[in-house]
This record gives structure tokens, C-alpha cells and sequence, in this order.
């Protein structure tokens, strides 16, 4: 069985090349063949009349005219004479037979149409006789050594080397190709086997711009991007092991000098362990809420709510913690435009704005200020929580909203997960909206929630049931 592709690819060039090279073969000699003939019969036909023509002129008229045709002395030195082959017919100027052949007596009288097609033998410019020649182009005399049948032979000859030679070229430049096309698949071949083996991430050359250089392209895009996608998930479940071991080691630590009676179960005792309680909790309600954004299966309540509104909620709750931090909280005016009301969930939207502000009042030192403001960009409404604090590395720009990605390193244990922006992202896609972000460092920054303004949902009154 054949399993190579390029084996395949050289046996149907191969195959194409001598199926080209019989057809060109056998039109060649046939045509050469029929060619030939003709060239053989006019040839003999000129000489016959040349002949016919100088008997008559030797002989001043056809009398005496047996059949017999002597080579004309001048042109043909050597040959001898010959006799008419039976199907020519010789007549005089007015159509009188004067050599019959097989056909015709001599002495008849050919009717005219009889003689269409006859060849007239000249004189001088005078017509002095008409000469039919009938089938004789078949019986033309051609003998085994004549020039003719070594010429067609040669031909013959030249159309097989010819043959040979474009089926060696055919093998080759077969071979060439095959192995070009080949090539680039067995290595994404070998790339796929090593992928299913488990070593992502494995780039194959990109050798052509055409579908086989695309072919390699989009592989090497999917295997960065698998690659990319383990090696998260890998850290991920690194990141929620370390998140849940630091809250359930206190608690545990807890639990155990209480029960060896080596501390009381004051408030105090307690409220630390609540406080180590709530933030595991607080963990796998994120991881869940993620888990279902993932999944598509966030469940949302939406109904219209105005911007403004969710901004002023978002601000009120923070409020108390602003002013003891000294930071200046604010939620700017509307500018006297009215937006549109958006189709929210408003309780999955007051969290994304609660992590917002949440994070601004971390990053934000004691004099600075936060605002929140409600724009309209197109068919989005933008909430946009701006501070004036630390700003982002640019390096750590693009990855905040990554799950578990914390820009500020030196601080693993400040009881924030690097969930926050990665939950705001899941649930503002749910809504099919998106998640920006515009950052100086020093100067402050500008995370933006940007939610499409629903247009199919018609108002509800006045529907019918
Ligand atoms: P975290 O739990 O660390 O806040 P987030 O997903 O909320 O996780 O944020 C990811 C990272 O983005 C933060 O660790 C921080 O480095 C950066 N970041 C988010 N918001 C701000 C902000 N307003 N100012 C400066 N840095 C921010």
C-alpha cells in the first residue's frame, strides 16, 4: 500500500506525464504519416505530368501512347521507364481516353463532370490532356529502404527519446514538488503527535506564503496558544491553593491552641478567626462567580437602571472608608444629559463597581481623589472610575485583568486575591459589554466598565400577553 503522500504526488505526475507524452506521440506519427502520403503522392503526381508533358512534346501528340512513360532524361537521370499504374486515366484535350487503365476504353469519350477533379497535362501553356488519378494516392510505390519510410522512422525515433526524456524530467521535478508539499505537512504531523504527547507550545517553521506556510501558521498560533492557556491554568491552581492554605492555616492554628486550652475564646480570639472565615468565603464565592462567567451560565437579573444611580450606590458604600482615608470620593454630574438606561443586573453591577472603588482606595494615598462618572461612547454607556493614585506599570497594563495577576509583587499578603478585575471582566462580558483600562504612573488611573446600551428591548408597557 502507498502511505507516502509524496510517493503519490510523483507516481500522478509521472502518470500525467505519460499519458501526455502517448497522446503527443500518437498524433505525431499519424499526422507525420498523413502528411507523408500526401507529400509522396503530389511528388509522384508532378512527375507523372512532367513525364506525360515531355512525351507529348517528343512525340508531337499521344499517338502511339501504350502506357509506358519514360522518365523525363533532364530531371530524373538513371530511373527507368514505367508504366501507368491501372487506376490513372489519360485523356486528350476534349476528353477522348487515350490510356484507360482499368477503367475506360480506349477511344470513349469521358462526360465532363467525369472530369472535374482531373489534373490537366500542359504544353506550353496549352492544355493538351487531362490525367485522373482515382485511388492511386494509396498504391503510391514506396519501398522499404525509400527516403520516406527512413524519414518517418527518424520521427518515430525522435518522439520516444522525447518521451523518455520528459518522463525522466516528469520524475524529477515530481519528486522535487512532492517533497515540498510533503515536507511542511509531516512536520506539523510530527508537531500535532509531540502536542498530543503533552510538550506545548511547539512551533513548526512557516517555509511558504501559501496554504500550506497558512496551514503551519495557524498551528503554530493554536500550539502558543495552548501552551499560553496550560501553563494559566497550571498557575491558577497553584495560585488557588496558596490563597486558601494562608486563611485555613490561621483558623487551624486557632482551633488547636483552643482546644489545648492554651487560649480563650474572647472576642477578640474570635473575631479573627470570623475575619479568616469570611475571607475564605469571600475566595470561593469569587472562584465561583468566575467558574460560572466562564462557563456562559452566570445568571443575570437584568432590568433597566440608570448609570448615575449605580455610580451613587457604588460611591455611598465606600464613603465611610474614603473619609478615613482622606480621600476625596465623588461621583460627577451628569452634565444635564440624560443617558439612556442600561439592561443590567444592578446587584453584578455594583460588584464590578465595588471592586473598581475598592481598588482605587488601595492605590490611592490620603489627599487624593477618586470619581465616578457615566458617559456615552456610541451604543456604550462607559463607567468610568478615575484616582488619582499610583497609577500601573505599563509592563503590568495588559495583564490586570488576568485571574490572580497582582502588579504589586511585594504584597502577596494584603488579603487581595487578584481575582477583583478578572471577576469585573467575566461579568461585564456577560452583559456584552467589555473592560478597559488607561494608566500613568504616579499620575493616577482610569478603569473603565463599558456596557452596551440594549436597543431590542422594547419598553415593556403596552405589551400584550
Ligand atoms: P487585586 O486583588 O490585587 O486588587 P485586581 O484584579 O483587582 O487584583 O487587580 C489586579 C492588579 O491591578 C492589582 O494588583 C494592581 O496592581 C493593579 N490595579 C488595579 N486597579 C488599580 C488602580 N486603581 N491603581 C493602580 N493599580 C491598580
Amino acid at each position: 500500500m502507498m502511505r507516502s503522500l509524496a510517493a503519490k504526488l510523483t507516481l500522478a505526475f509521472l502518470f500525467v506525464s505519460v499519458i501526455g507524452v502517448a497522446l503527443v506521440a500518437v498524433f505525431v506519427s499519424r499526422r507525420a504519416q498523413s502528411e507523408f502520403d500526401r507529400f509522396v503522392l503530389d511528388r509522384y503526381q508532378l512527375d507523372l505530368l512532367t513525364d506525360l508533358a515531355a512525351y507529348y512534346e517528343q512525340n508531337e501528340g499521344w499517338d502511339g501512347f501504350s502506357g509506358i512513360v519514360v522518365r523525363a532524361p533532364d530531371r530524373r537521370p538513371g530511373r527507368p521507364p514505367s508504366s501507368l499504374p491501372a487506376p490513372v486515366v489519360l485523356t486528350d484535350a476534349e476528353g477522348t481516353v487515350i490510356y484507360g487503365g482499368r477503367r475506360y476504353q480506349a477511344g470513349s469519350q469521358l462526360a465532363q463532370d467525369t472530369l472535374t477533379g482531373a489534373v490537366p497535362v500542359e504544353v506550353d501553356g496549352q492544355r493538351v490532356g487531362w490525367v485522373l488519378f482515382g485511388e492511386v494516392g494509396r498504391t503510391a510505390p514506396v519501398s522499404p529502404q525509400s527516403p520516406e519510410l527512413r524519414f518517418l522512422a527518424g520521427v518515430n525515433r525522435a518522439v520516444l527519446f522525447g518521451a523518455l526524456g520528459a518522463m525522466v524530467v516528469a520524475l524529477l521535478l515530481g519528486l522535487l514538488l512532492a517533497r515540498s508539499i510533503s515536507r511542511p505537512v509531516s512536520e506539523v504531523t510530527a508537531a500535532t503527535r509531540q502536542m498530543a504527547d503533552g510538550e506545548l507550545g511547539i512551533q513548526v517553521p512557516v517555509r511558504t506564503q501559501d496554504e500550506l506556510g497558512q496551514l503551519a501558521d495557524a498551528f503554530n498560533r493554536m500550539s502558543a496558544d495552548l501552551g499560553r492557556a496550560t501553563a494559566q491554568r497550571r498557575q491558577m491552581t497553584a495560585d488557588i491553593a496558596h490563597d486558601l492554605r494562608n486563611p485555613l492555616s490561621v483558623l487551624l492554628g486557632y482551633l488547636e491552641a483552643l482546644s489545648a486550652g492554651k487560649l480563650e475564646a474572647d472576642p477578640d480570639t474570635l473575631a479573627v478567626m470570623y475575619e479568616r472565615g469570611r475571607q475564605l468565603q469571600h475566595l470561593v464565592d469569587d472562584l465561583r462567580i468566575l467558574a460560572l462567567a466562564d462557563a456562559g451560565e452566570l445568571a443575570l437579573d437584568r432590568r433597566p437602571v440608570s448609570a448615575q444611580t449605580l455610580l451613587e450606590h457604588a460611591a455611598l458604600a465606600h464613603m465611610v472608608q474614603a473619609r478615613q482615608r482622606g480621600i476625596a470620593l465623588s461621583v460627577r454630574d451628569a452634565d444635564g444629559e440624560s443617558l439612556p438606561p442600561i439592561h443590567v443586573d444592578p446587584q453584578r453591577l455594583a460588584q464590578v463597581l465595588s471592586n473598581l472603588v475598592a481598588n482605587a482606595l488601595r492605590f490611592t494615598p490620603a489627599d487624593g481623589r477618586i470619581e465616578l462618572a457615566a458617559r456615552r461612547e456610541d451604543d456604550l454607556i462607559l463607567l468610568q472610575v478615575s484616582d488619582s493614585g499610583a497609577g500601573i506599570d505599563p509592563d503590568d497594563l495588559p495583564h490586570i485583568f488576568e485571574r490572580f495577576y497582582r502588579g504589586d509583587k511585594a504584597r502577596p499578603a494584603d488579603g487581595q486575591s487578584g481575582l477583583g478585575l478578572a471577576i469585573a471582566k467575566g461579568i461585564v462580558a456577560a452583559h456584552g459589554g467589555h473592560m478597559r483600562a488607561v494608566s500613568t504612573l504616579g499620575q493616577g488611573t482610569t478603569i473603565t466598565a463599558a456596557i452596551p446600551i440594549d436597543r431590542e428591548r422594547p419598553k415593556t408597557s403596552g405589551s400584550h400577553g
